[in-house]
This record gives structure tokens, C-alpha cells and sequence, in this order.
């Protein structure tokens, strides 16, 4: 989960603005101010009605400044193999990208597991504020985890540890941000830094969200143009969300899991109030594996060849846009 600021609603289609209105209701005012709740940097959770209000009652298209995702992935440059539209069915028929031994040799990682096990422990470190560049914010949070227990720390450690084995079997670098090494954190700031002090080519956040547990589905995050004191993204905008669309797709291809159906909008989000996204200056998005308050995400989050097949697409999503990208410099 990551931490929300009056996000604005980015629902668009009358048919899931109908759904989260049907759900909305049965819920009660207090279904949704009790997801809010969870997220530690909105505790008023002033946001959740007014969103699922303006939901049900903007029905058009999105206004977005993202393009239609099909048209931008068909023109991402150099792509090898081209990436195909998400399958609406099994992935197991999914081609992987080039992966021998030594394809991303000389390539570096960055691989941010979200939060950390040890958070819960230390609150006074966690919740002191950072400067994202347009805010201050919790160094860290706790994050979610399952009606079970099972923690979204624990979730992002391991998928990251999956994600670093099969980059590495590819020959890439990689450079976890934190691996169950540290009693706590690191701060938002300093996972954001990480990617320039690895010297990374590309950086990814791991996560997974803790919405109402009517919806379910996985979303990507990317960063918006953000200029502001320490933070200017506008250098990596662009390449980011060639990243995000990668993942968007490999993703689904991979675990078969849908785009989330109560936020975002096809999958995709841009934000502006993330201090990982913010003050980053490799290329960066986050993913939202899921909604570990959903019992059906939960299950798959849960089991660990789920989280094989997460970590899979993650590496491959990466794989292909490093490859694209050694192609764009002529390496
Ligand atoms: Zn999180």
C-alpha cells in the first residue's frame, strides 16, 4: 500500500463507476472510512466518500493525461519481442523475453521491497517526517497485510527476492533496497535515492494495497511531473511509463490477475504525492500486486507459486524494457 494524499478519482467507465457504487453501498460509510484508516497518510480518510461519490456520478472518459494504453505500447520503440495486448485468458502461453544467461549482463536494478517486517517495531523512527520535494511525509509506513496476518512487508520481500533471481540468472546487477537485513525502513526518501546510488538503469517498487475488500486486481503506478524543491521527475516521466505499460502487461500476462477494479483505471495510475516516485532520478514505478483485504487476492498472494508467477512478470517487464533501452542507446 502507498500512502495517498487526496488522490483525485480516476475511474472513467460507466460500467465500473456503476459497480463501485453498488459496492460502496452495501459497505456503509464505514466500509470505506475504515480502509482509509489503514492508510496512514490520510488518517481523517476525508477522500474515500467524496471519490466513490464523484465516482458514481462521472460516468465519462477519463481525463487523463495518459494516452490510450494500446496506442502508446504499440509505439514504444525497439520493443523485441513486441509486446502483445494483455490475453484475457490463462498466461501460461506468454512468450518470455530474450533470457539467456547473460542478456542484461552490464544492467543494474533497482528492486524496492515496500516497508519493511521490522516497521511495526519501530514507529517513532518510521513516522518522522521527509521531504518528498512538493510535501512532507511518514519516513515509512507499516503497510497492510491479509485478514490472516500475512503481512505486505513480508509479501514484498519475497517477491523481491524471486524477482532478483531471475534477473540474475539473466546477468543483470541487482540491488535490493532492503533485504530483511535492517530493523526498519529505510525512509521514502532514501528508497528514492537508491536507484542513483546503485547506479541503476531502472528502479521498482514492490507492493501490495490494502483497499476495501469488495475489490480486488493489481495496478501500476507511475510518476507525474513533479518539480518541486529536492523533486523533479521530468527526466523520467517518460521512460517510466514505458515501464509502467511493460509491467501493466507482463504482470497480467504472468499471474492472470485482473487490473484493479476500485482504483486506478485500466491498470495504470500517475501520482504525485509518492516521495519514492518523486525523488527519484532513474526510471521508477510501483506495483500494487493486489488487495491483500480481498479474500480472492489474499489467496493468491498467499501461496507461493502466486508469487513465482508475480515476480516473473515483474523480471520480465523489466527484462524488455532493459532491452529496449540498450537498443535506444546502441549498446
Ligand atoms: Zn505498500
Amino acid at each position: 500500500m502507498t500512502g495517498s494524499a487526496a488522490r483525485p478519482p480516476r475511474r472513467s467507465a460507466l460500467l465500473r463507476a456503476v459497480t463501485a457504487a453498488a459496492v460502496a453501498v452495501p459497505l456503509g460509510t464505514a466500509g470505506w472510512f475504515g480502509w482509509r484508516a489503514l492508510d496512514h497518510s490520510d488518517p481523517a480518510g476525508a477522500t474515500a466518500a467524496p471519490r466513490a461519490a464523484t465516482a458514481a456520478v462521472s460516468p465519462g472518459p477519463s481525463t487523463s493525461e495518459e494516452p490510450a494504453p494500446t496506442a502508446d505500447t504499440a509505439s514504444a520503440p525497439s520493443l523485441t519481442p513486441p509486446v502483445a495486448p494483455p490475453p484475457t485468458t490463462a498466461p501460461a502461453a506468454e512468450t518470455p523475453p530474450a533470457a539467456d544467461a547473460t542478456s542484461l549482463a552490464g544492467r543494474t536494478v533497482l528492486l524496492d521491497p515496500g516497508h519493511n517486517p521490522g516497521n511495526s517495531a519501530h514507529t517513532a523512527e518510521i513516522n518522522r517526517q521527509v521531504d518528498i520535494g512538493n510535501a512532507r511525509k511518514e519516513c515509512d509506513t507499516t503497510g497492510t497485510e491479509t485478514n490472516a496476518g500475512y503481512t505486505e512487508a513480508e509479501y514484498t520481500l519475497d517477491v523481491s527476492r524471486r524477482a532478483r533471481a531471475l534477473l540474475t540468472a539473466r546477468g543483470a546487477t541487482v540491488v535490493l533496497v532492503q533485504d530483511g537485513d535492517r530493523p526498519w525502513g529505510p525512509c521514502i526518501d532514501e528508497r528514492a535515492r537508491a536507484g542513483a546510488d546503485a547506479h541503476a538503469d531502472v528502479a521498482l517498487s514492490v507492493h501490495a494495497d490494502g483497499g476495501p475488500a469488495s475489490g480486488s486486481g493489481f495496478h501500476v503506478i507511475m510518476p507525474g511531473r513533479v518539480v518541486a524543491g529536492k523533486a523533479n521527475t521530468s527526466a523520467i516521466v517518460e521512460p517510466s511509463r514505458r515501464l509502467g505499460l511493460l509491467l501493466r502487461d507482463r504482470f497480467h500476462a504472468a499471474t492472470g490477475e485482473p487490473y484493479a477494479d476500485y482504483v486506478a483505471e485500466d491498470g495504470l495510475d500517475t501520482r504525485s504525492d509518492l516521495g519514492g516516485l518523486n525523488l527519484s532520478t532513474v526510471p521508477k514505478v510501483f506495483i500494487e500486486c493486489g488487495n491483500m483485504r480481498n479474500s480472492t487476492d489474499a489467496k493468491r498472494m498467499t501461496d507461493p507459486q502466486w508469487r513465482q508467477q508475480a515476480a516473473q512478470g515483474i523480471a520480465d517487464a523489466l527484462t524488455v524494457f532493459l532491452t529496449a533501452q540498450e537498443k535506444a542507446e546502441g549498446r
